[in-house]
């Protein structure tokens, strides 16, 4: 894709977060491997005035080297670092959606009640430790969490999830919501029954082909 394209692209999967009632105002960001580089929203400015040239781009070789209008999200460090340290992934999002940071206020994993846990990677979806927004200890804290995963929780925070496009890290940003949606309504009327690490192994296995050709 070229670089116009990607500047539209984080714009409209930024407004879509909004419309799926995932994401609101301000919060959230976008991150898109470009070059020596990426491609990152702003800091503080609503969706939908983002123009396509408000859209920072960062050099993995400096931080401080930014271009654009407005400074980058103040996230830069953990998009940056899982950028530069999962080249399998091209695509960082991050929001506040509400059922999934629930959880991630109480600092749980979200765990294996339902098979769709895992297209996280993994047998839950991990809640990474507690630091402050913007700072590289939250880095840090996201990028043990993320060993084996596509996504986790920030304890008192929310969610990210990464991917090799955009449509797909939206796309687990709707199923790590949904999935908590769902514990959260079953510990309403009852103890949810969490499935076994052997079954969850044979849903690894199954889900590696899940929505690939035969
Ligand atoms: P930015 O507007 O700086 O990207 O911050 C939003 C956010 O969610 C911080 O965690
Ligand atoms: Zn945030």
């Amino acid at each position: 894709m070229n670089e116009l394209n990607i500047r539209k692209e984080i714009i409209s999967t930024c407004q879509k977060m909004e419309e799926l009632g995932i994401n609101q105002g301000t919060s959230g960001n976008i991150s898109y491997r470009f070059n020596d580089g990426i491609l990152i929203t702003p800091s503080g400015i609503s969706y939908e005035v983002l123009k396509p040239e408000d859209i920072v781009f960062v050099p993995f070789s400096s931080k401080k080297e930014y271009k654009g209008e407005y400074p980058p999200s103040s996230e830069l460090d953990f998009h940056f670092d899982i950028l530069k340290a999962k080249p399998q992934v091209d695509c960082v999002l991050h929001n506040h959606s509400i059922y999934a940071t629930s959880m991630a206020i109480c600092r749980m994993d979200i765990p294996a009640h339902h098979y769709m846990v895992g297209i996280g990677g993994g047998k839950k979806i991990p809640c990474a430790s507690y630091a402050t927004f913007g700072s590289s200890e939250l880095s840090q804290n996201i990028i043990k969490a993320l060993d084996g995963y596509h996504t986790c929780l920030l304890a008192n925070h929310g969610v990210v999830t990464t991917a090799k496009t955009l449509k797909k890290a939206l796309n687990l940003a709707v199923e790590v919501e949904n999935l908590a949606k769902q514990y959260i309504m079953a510990k309403q009327v009852g103890e949810p029954v969490i499935l076994s690490d052997k079954e969850m192994d044979k849903i690894l296995e199954k889900i590696k082909f899940y929505g690939t050709k035969k």
